[in-house]
């Protein structure tokens, strides 16, 4: 029982950058915050369309 590490992945447990889940964009396999994604967003090549 020493595999747990809790390096999931496909399970949302919040924005991988604050650990907040609120607004939560899973595009992608962001897992990202909609404040995170606003300021990350741009630099890992996400803009913000309109
Ligand atoms: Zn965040």
């Amino acid at each position: 029982m020493a595999r747990d590490h809790g390096e999931r992945i496909g399970r949302t447990l919040g924005c991988r950058r604050c650990g907040r889940r609120r607004g939560m964009i899973r595009r992608h396999g962001l897992r990202l915050c909609r404040q995170c994604f606003r300021e990350v967003g741009p630099e890992i090549g996400f803009k913000k369309m309109s």
